[in-house]
């Protein structure tokens, strides 16, 4: 079903009577050319929006038609931002184009996120009307809506007048009419996620798996292009459906394992798979979470998710943090659960508790070519790339400061990303080495190493790694190196401060104990993944995406448990121990199909 695009809406005000106002959300245009639907910052600015992402080149037009109610003059504003305010010319210009005339204002030119205001048309009732975004220079432009109104009021900019004003506009309901039941809800879709899916899947619940972006993996799709590491531990069968090869970081190559991975989960019928779905609300009664709701991120149209267990695989905590699970963000002190490394002291962990987390990442790369290639002048990158060149980017480019919150301040991270790879690779096309050198890919999507983490039973720290402390329940292993990284600007202001550094501890074999898989206070929330119960130097290890999938495969089976019993997840722990652990030694292996036994 398509979300009702255009809101018409007869406004009584002493103003004007019977004024009429027309709202059309850019991610909803019938075609979107070669803009983007970014839907990565909603909890923050409001909405998915339309993202011209060229890198460089001046992207297809996107347009849509609209129906107006009333004939008349229309002012019309659009809701954008100049992503670099400065003194230069802003990156991500654009135009509208309302039937035949491309109005005069050049948009995306605001200091952040706010109405522009366009111009004004005359619209005749009688007539579909036509709107183009006409995108003016590849540089990422960003379009969240177009507003028309026969009277000249600005609409409301503050986020809670905004959400407001858009729910009243489109007579949305408070409550999504759409009710879905399951026996488990999984909510992101990165290996944790989908591994999560499938166990719970092949014991028979009834899962729905909730991701907002169009393929599966996360990190490792195709859009964001990590490799999988670390061990299969008990869940080789179930990871290897959905790992990836070692390809290089940010490798083409990476779509082959994407269709796999795809093609896999959606073979299990009892798997509802809501591709471009974002959860944006988790609420909980009595410390037990009773529903999500979700919206499409193209259409808008919402459903809400009632179930008896839920996962929360989000990476970034999102179902625990609206259902009121307990949490953390950052380093802890030293002192908190003593995790000294002398070699590298305040490095690795601090005298006071901080903001510090791993930062986030863009992929970038560029190829050869047999003929020149040109590129623009990018004066708005040049502050933060400095002199820095270089024609492709791995995982060391990354950026985190304290003061900036991985979740909140996510679309600020990405640009600071964005300057440093466009700022860079012009500085490198100066070197006429790189003359035939044409930048091939840059993800718009930012990939996520750490922000918040939900509280389990245990917390899991850098001594379980370091020590290889065996737990009762322990139910993920990993021996890969624990790894924690930092930027490399805190040694030598001098360097780059989107460039990271490394450090490794090559430690023994380690365990995470499935208390550190449930929440503390919601009873019925699990979690895999980066937002599993551990302390900032204790996710340095299992970050990686087959220990993240290993937690998913482990919740999915005591989800199983859980359902057999009728019983709380912190109880397969206290009372059902042996059987958890009977089963996941069952599934190592691939069943004898009944036809050959
Ligand atoms: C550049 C880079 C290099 C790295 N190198 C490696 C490496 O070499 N190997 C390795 O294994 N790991 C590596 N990591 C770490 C690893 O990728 C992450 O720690 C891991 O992806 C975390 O897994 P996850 O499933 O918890 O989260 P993600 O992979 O981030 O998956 C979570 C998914 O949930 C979706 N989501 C979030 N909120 C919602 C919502 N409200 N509704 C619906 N969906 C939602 C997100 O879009 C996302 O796709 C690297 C990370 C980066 C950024």
């Amino acid at each position: 079903m398509k979300k009702l695009l255009i809101v018409t809406l007869l406004l009584f005000s002493s103003i004007s009577l019977f004024a009429q106002d027309v709202l059309v959300e850019a991610e909803s245009f019938d075609n979107p050319g070669g803009w983007l639907v970014d839907p990565q910052f909603v909890e923050q600015m409001g909405s998915p929006y339309l993202n011209a992402h060229g890198m460089g080149k001046p992207v297809k037009n996107a347009s849509t038609k609209v129906n107006f109610n009333k004939s008349g003059s229309y002012h019309i504003w659009v809701r954008t931002m100049n992503w670099v305010p400065g003194e230069w010319e802003a990156p991500g210009k654009f135009q509208l184009k309302v039937n035949e005339a491309v109005l005069d204002t050049v948009l995306g030119t605001r200091s952040g996120w706010g109405w522009q205001y366009a111009g004004e048309t005359k619209i005749n009732k009688k007539n579909e009307t036509h709107i183009e975004l006409v995108d003016l220079t590849g540089f990422n432009g960003r379009c969240d809506a177009v507003y028309f109104s026969t009277n000249k009021t600005t609409p409301p900019s503050s986020p809670k007048k905004l959400a407001a004003w858009r729910q009243e506009l489109a007579a949305e309901p408070n409550a999504p009419e759409e009710l879905k039941t399951y026996d488990l809800v999984v909510v992101g879709g990165g290996l944790a996620g989908c591994a999560a899916a499938i166990a719970g899947a092949e014991q028979g619940l009834k899962v729905a798996l909730i991701h907002d972006r169009p393929v599966l993996g996360g990190n490792a799709s195709e859009e964001i292009r990590v490799h999988t590491e670390g061990i299969y531990g008990n869940f080789e069968r179930i990871l290897k459906k959905i790992d990836t090869k070692h390809y290089p970081n940010g490798s083409a190559e990476s779509k082959l394992d994407q269709q796999k991975r795809d093609e896999n989960v959606k073979s299990y019928d009892n798997i509802d798979l809501f591709l471009n779905w974002r959860a944006y609300d988790a609420i909980s009664e009595e410390n037990s979470v009773k529903y999500v709701d979700a919206r499409q991120t193209f259409t808008g149209e919402r459903k809400r998710f009632t179930a008896t267990y839920f996962v929360d695989s989000t990476g970034d905590g999102w179902i625990g943090f609206w259902a009121g699970a307990e949490f953390s963000y950052g380093r802890e002190s030293v002192d908190t659960y003593g995790e000294y490394w002398e070699e590298h002291g305040e490095l690795w962990s601090p005298k006071e508790a901080d903001n510090a987390v791993m930062g986030s990442s863009v992929l970038w790369g560029s190829k050869d070519t047999d003929s020149p290639q040109s590129f623009p002048e990018v004066p708005w990158a040049m502050p933060v790339s400095k002199d820095y060149a270089e024609v492709n980017g791995e995982w060391q480019w990354e950026f985190s400061r304290n003061d900036l919150s991985q979740i909140d301040d996510a679309e600020e991270i990405r640009d600071h990303m964005l300057r440093a790879i466009y700022g860079s690779f012009s500085n490198a096309k100066k070197d006429e080495v790189n003359k035939n050198r044409k930048l091939e890919w840059v993800s718009y999507l930012v990939g996520k190493r750490e922000s918040r983490r939900l509280v389990g039973d245990h917390i899991f720290t850098f001594n379980d790694a370091k020590e290889g402390r065996k737990f009762p329940d322990g139910v993920v292993i990993e021996k890969r190196a624990v790894d924690v990284h930092y930027q490399t600007v805190l040694e030598d202001e001098k360097n780059p401060d989107f460039i990271s550094e490394a450090l490794f501890y090559r430690g023994p074999q380690y365990y995470i104990p499935y208390r550190s898989l449930y929440s503390k206070n919601i009873s019925n929330l699990f979690m895999a993944g980066r937002n599993f119960s551990c302390s900032h130097a204790g996710l340095g290890g299992p970050r990686v995406m087959l220990t993240t999938g290993q937690m998913g495969a482990a919740v999915g089976y005591a989800a199983s448990l859980c359902k057999k019993y009728e019983v709380m997840p912190r109880e397969i722990y206290t009372g059902y121990l042996q059987e958890y652990l009977d089963l996941i030694e069952e599934q190592k292996y691939e069943k004898i199909p009944t036809s050959k036994k």
